[in-house]
């Protein structure tokens, strides 16, 4: 069964290997004509977004392509220490907390994507969206078109499929925060593997240091957005200037961090969606960012747009149980046969949740599928609430990394690190 994606990205990527692992034929259309669009700023993947990730059989390749974190430490304004604890499921190697570039992220995603054969087609931005009882056609802004069963809107904040798909236009909203990203190899160097979290009193404040010694830092100011022509025409040391007095008065090492940055700094504006908004309609829905952007304070957009993908192929594989209400957007279990991976490592394969329950699906003859699971809707709906309970990876040696313990020592980091850096 063919399935359109639009939007190569994140969501995009991780969807069209989860899909095609569980036996579809995704199809990827990426508005950018080479990479995705990206802005350049870095990101933290946590445990959960790591687990699915490992469900995915790509959690050893994104892992290279960042450092681990597996500890936080929280700073107050006078640079006294008022949390160190262990981050997140950091015994794991595949679980532990990942510090990257987004961009990184996006290439090692689109790689594996075109390395297993998935279609990716770059320069293909998507316009308009139209559907029948047998299928869903897109059309593109060059005027091409594609056909397939269903259509997944991956495409980001500003969702082309949304648009399309809703109603009402719903608009992403400033969440409140300018949001400064940097990169610096001037700053004095810090053990790797460290994240610190400071409540400065004009800013939140956070960094880490790569293994190489880069500081990978951002802070978060509450006040008025930054209009799209001021963030156009103002340079990077200027932004610099205007960040550093913000952060001088406090005793920590924040504004010694960023006066050590030169050009790689960056500033936008965090954004979120409001929650409830309609995802779906008979042959599409949205994704990701999509469908429940969250303001960048809460880490977790990337990590959630991957459990998406695990989501989304698990619900397509499942069959659903008799009495159950069944939704409109249905569709038929994958046909038989196990998609291989030559590269797939060993680690990675120690995963089985999509095989298993692909098989499990690919036996029942012309099993019928639901999108609209109950567990993708709640966890839609509720985004800061536990998502990581909806996942199992059973990791072999270690402890099981969807235990209820490690699962709300996750949930409590996650908020320390929330409220340490909201304001
Ligand atoms: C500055 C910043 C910092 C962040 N920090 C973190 C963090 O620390 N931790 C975390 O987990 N998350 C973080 N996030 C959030 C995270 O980056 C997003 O949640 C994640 O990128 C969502 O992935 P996505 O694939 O849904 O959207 P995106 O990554 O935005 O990908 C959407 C893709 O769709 C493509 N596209 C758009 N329109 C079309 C169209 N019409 N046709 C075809 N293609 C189209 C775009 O080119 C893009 O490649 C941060 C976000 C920002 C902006």
């Amino acid at each position: 069964m063919r399935i359109l994606i639009i939007g190569g990205g994140i969501a995009g990527c991780a969807t069209a290997l989860a899909l095609h692992k569980a036996g579809f034929e995704p199809v990827v259309y990426e508005a950018h004509p080479e990479s995705a669009e990206d802005l350049g700023a870095f990101l933290t993947l946590a445990s959960n977004g790591m687990r699915a990730l490992a469900q995915i059989d790509v959690a050893s390749i994104v892992a290279d392509a960042g450092f681990p974190l597996t500890r936080l430490r929280v700073l107050d304004a006078s640079g006294a220490t008022v949390a160190d604890a262990p981050l997140g499921e950091h015994e794991d190697p595949r679980t532990r907390y990942r510090c990257l570039r987004r961009a990184d992220l996006a290439v090692a995603l689109q790689r594996e994507t075109e390395r297993r054969g998935i279609a990716l087609k770059h320069a293909a931005r998507l316009r308009a969206l139209s559907e029948t009882d047998d299928g869903v056609t897109a059309t593109f802004t060059d005027g091409s078109g594609a056909a397939g069963a269903l259509l997944i809107g991956a495409d980001g904040l500003n969702s082309t499929v949304r648009a399309l798909l809703g109603p009402a236009a719903i608009e992403p909203r400033y969440a409140g925060q300018r949001v400064f990203y940097g990169y610096t190899t001037q700053a004095p160097p810090e053990p790797s593997g460290h994240i610190t979290m400071i409540r400065a009193s004009g800013a939140a404040f956070g960094y880490a240091c790569s293994p190489d010694g880069e500081t990978f830092w951002f802070a978060r100011v509450p006040g008025p957005p930054a209009p799209a022509d001021e963030i156009a025409a103002t340079a990077p040391g200027q932004w610099r200037e205007r960040l550093v007095p913000v952060l001088r008065p406090d005793a920590t090492p924040a504004a010694d961090i960023v006066q050590a940055t030169g050009d790689q700094l960056m500033v936008t504006n965090a954004c979120d969606l409001p929650v409830g908004i309609a995802w779906r309609t008979g042959r599409a829905l949205i994704i990701g960012d999509a469908a429940h952007a969250a303001s960048p304070a809460t880490g977790q957009g990337a990590s959630m747009a991957l459990e998406d993908a695990v989501v989304l192929a698990k619900a397509l594989t499942r069959r659903p149980r008799p009495g159950r209400r069944t939704g409109r957007l249905r569709a038929c279990a994958p046909p038989q046969g196990r998609a291989q991976h030559p590269g797939q490592r060993a680690a990675d394969r120690r995963t089985t949740a999509i095989p298993a329950r692909r098989a499990r699906a690919a036996r029942r003859p012309a099993a019928a599928t639901r999108l609209d699971h109950p567990a993708a809707t709640r966890l839609r709906q509720q985004p800061q609430r536990g998502r990581s309970a909806a996942w199992t990876v059973r990791a072999g040696a270690g402890p099981r990394a969807d235990s209820r313990a490690s699962v709300f020592a996750d949930m409590e980091l996650r908020t320390l690190m929330v409220t340490a850096s909201a304001r």
